[in-house]
């Protein structure tokens, strides 16, 4: 399959959002183009084509929004990984790392069952933590991370690496030097 469309122009950078020194890698214009975000999501799952999965697994929020669309596209269910105290069942929980101090991701306990095949998909993948914290919480309800999917790499801050090194497949459609 070729793509076309050259989806790196599509994404806007805001310059210190949402403080000083940040490059804000913005996908509302990607998402906002027709084009540009049916390759994205064409593109995020290409070489999982043909393969089951049972369920995507997205991060709130953007990763909402990405992993819907993927979900639908390769018939799976889809399964929102939320910031604490925001599902209404009963959630398995961890602890992520954030730039400055911990956080708390859920999902809800019988979203995924034990020996499931799953695609993780968020917007943009940057130290890693978020997403370490996904496939940990995934992993200890015994089921398998085929693969994490992010529109956006930032390599300099290591993310994708340190999932790699976790045994999980990262896919990426671009990258930006820098943070
Ligand atoms: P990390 O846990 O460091 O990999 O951060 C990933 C999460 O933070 C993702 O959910 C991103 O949406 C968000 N994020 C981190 N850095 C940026 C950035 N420069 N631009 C936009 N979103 C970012």
């Amino acid at each position: 399959m070729t793509f076309e469309y050259d989806l790196k122009s599509s994404v806007r950078t805001i310059r210190d959002y949402p403080k000083p020194g940040i490059l804000f890698r913005d996908i509302t214009t990607l998402l906002g183009d027709a084009r540009a975000f049916r390759q994205a999501v064409d593109e995020l799952v290409q070489p999982w084509a043909g393969n089951k999965i049972d369920k995507v697994a997205g991060i709130e929020a953007r990763g909402f929004i990405l992993g819907g669309a993927v979900a639908h596209q390769i018939s799976a269910g889809f399964v929102p990984i939320r910031k604490r105290g925001k599902l209404p069942h009963t959630t398995v929980r961890i602890a992520y790392s954030l730039e400055y101090g911990l956080d708390e991701m859920e999902m809800h306990a019988d979203a995924i069952l034990p020996g499931e095949r799953v695609i993780l998909v968020d917007d943009l993948i940057a130290t890693g933590g978020t997403a370490e914290g996904a496939v940990k919480l995934i992993r200890q309800i015994g089921a398998t991370v085929v693969a994490a999917c992010f529109i956006i790499d930032l390599p300099d801050l290591g993310g994708a690496a340190k999932l790699r090194a976790m045994d999980v497949p990262v896919r990426t459609l671009m990258a930006f030097d820098g943070h």
